[in-house]
């Protein structure tokens, strides 16, 4: 069986939900399970109505719940007959009402605990989910809905729950293969599920990839699809460099580190439980469902260069700090870790040689007011306006002259390097430049790194290689 999992944008109206229909419809030999986010834009509404109820403006939190509800009976009357329509519109005021009743208590309360907030945060897709089956039914594609709250079993911590494997797997073996054993595309929202004792749960914003990742490890699943609105993953952001390319297959670490460094398209934390179990997951983009997308999976295969991708994370400030001559390193590097702590700052890069460390942080000019207390270490040069700039790839562990081919390419570009830091994993080069350099900088090495057979890997050439070669 595979896992198909469909985000916000891709079940936004019936005509994003027909064509995951006529997706889904292509795979119906492989077994699928379908598991889909909310409808585009939901949740942030329902957190508008979880806040409003909090503040007992009890008009204002129905009528969004109104337009939520308006929203789905528009799409299920664009894909349903009028007796399919009546059936969901059943469903439907019966997910409205316990939605009404939550609100009129956090309207009372004056207050919506964690776990009602959650709760709240859920009805996009415990909706979501009826009408995608409702549609699918209608669009020939046999389909059963099975509730996910019932059947993903987590802690009780809110806003982001963990899963608890073997009882979910428990839940989902009971449940799963007798529908798939009838044909049927068991339909199951994202991001939703349920503690032990049967508190509602939410797996954290963005949740619907764990669900899928999850749902996929513990049924075996061959292969894990995420379906969204872009072509995989590509070699950098396209924004900067229009030549930017699909990549085939990026590994679990490589894809981590990338966002790490800002990559947008997933969190690949969340895919964890698939990469355990070694089930391969596949990027895809619904608008376009021929082309092959990116394969993350815990190995992959070599790609055309050394390194799979470029990231660039902007808004980036450096302070150098020095340490006076009697204070201890450890003493000194304790302080200025527990100093950033104190204040929240998490340290993108970090480079230290004797007496300095060198810190990247998120953030600008503001971060000035930072310098007087860093004084108290030692001498200290503040430097903002800076990017980051990371280039990953598994294949440069162990490989020579890596670090001279890329700050060659700057060196020759004119580009100043502020700071280096090559990660302990030795699977990702990164490095401060100013950021009216970034661009330039991103645009000269994606040329020399992907767009130039010539620097193709010594490994032996692959069709990859080649397709490469003849771009
Ligand atoms: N609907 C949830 C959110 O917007 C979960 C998801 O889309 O993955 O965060
Ligand atoms: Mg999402």
């Amino acid at each position: 069986m595979i896992v198909m999992k469909f985000g916000g944008s891709s079940v936004q109206d019936a005509t994003a939900i027909r064509r995951v229909a006529s997706i889904v419809a292509s795979r119906l030999a492989e077994r699928p399970l379908v598991v889909v986010s909310a409808m585009g834009g939901v949740t942030d509404k329902l957190v508008q109505v979880a806040e409003a109820a909090s503040r007992s403006e009890l008009s204002s939190a129905l009528s969004i719940m109104d337009f939520i509800r308006a929203k789905h009976l528009k799409a299920a009357s664009d894909m349903l007959d009028r007796s399919q329509s009546a059936v969901f519109e059943q469903d439907l005021d019966t997910v409205i009402a316990e939605a009404t009743s939550l609100i009129t208590q956090l309207a009372a309360s004056r207050a919506a605990t964690p776990a009602q907030h959650s709760q709240m945060l859920t009805y996009g897709e415990v909706l979501s989910s009826l009408l995608v089956t409702a549609a699918f039914s209608a669009l020939n594609v046999p389909s059963a809905h099975a509730d996910a709250r019932a059947l993903i079993v987590t802690d009780c911590r809110h806003p982001a729950a963990s899963p608890l494997a073997p009882e979910t797997r428990n839940k989902l073996l009971s449940v799963v293969p007798p529908l798939l054993e009838q044909k049927l595309v068991p339909v199951l929202g994202g991001f939703i599920a349920s503690s032990e004792s049967g508190e509602i749960t939410t797996l954290g914003r963005g949740g619907s990839d764990y669900s899928a990742a999850i749902i996929g490890a513990a049924l075996g699943a061959e292969r894990i699809e995420i379906w969204t609105d872009v072509s995989g993953i590509l070699t950098t952001d396209p924004r900067i460099c229009p030549q930017a390319r699909r990549i085939e297959e990026i590994s679990f670490h490589e894809a981590t580190e990338l966002a790490c460094f800002g990559a947008k398209v997933l969190h690949p934390a969340t895919l964890l439980p698939a990469v355990e179990h070694d089930i391969p997951v596949a990027v895809l983009n619904s608008h376009r469902p021929t082309e092959a997308g990116t394969i993350i999976r815990a190995y992959a295969a070599h790609g055309p260069s050394a390194f799979r991708a470029i990231a660039v994370k902007r808004n980036i400030s450096v302070f150098n700090v020095r340490a006076p001559r009697h204070v201890g390193s450890l003493r000194f590097l304790d302080d200025l870790f527990s100093l950033l702590r104190w204040h929240h700052l998490q340290s993108e890069i970090v480079a230290i040689s004797g007496a300095t460390a060198s810190v990247a942080l998120e953030g600008n000019r503001e971060l000035v007011t930072l310098t007087s207390e860093l004084e108290a270490l030692g001498e200290v040069e503040f430097q903002p306006d800076m990017a980051i700039i990371c280039l990953v790839g598994e294949d440069i562990r162990g490989r020579i002259g890596i670090a001279s081919e890329v700050f060659g390419v700057l060196a020759g570009a004119g580009i100043n390097i502020r700071m280096i830091a090559q990660g302990s994993s030795e699977i990702s080069v990164s490095f401060v430049v100013e950021e009216k350099d970034a661009v330039r900088a991103v645009q000269q090495l994606h040329r020399h790194l992907f767009e130039q057979p010539a620097i193709a890997t010594s490994h032996s050439s692959t069709s990859a290689q080649r397709e490469t070669a003849q771009a």
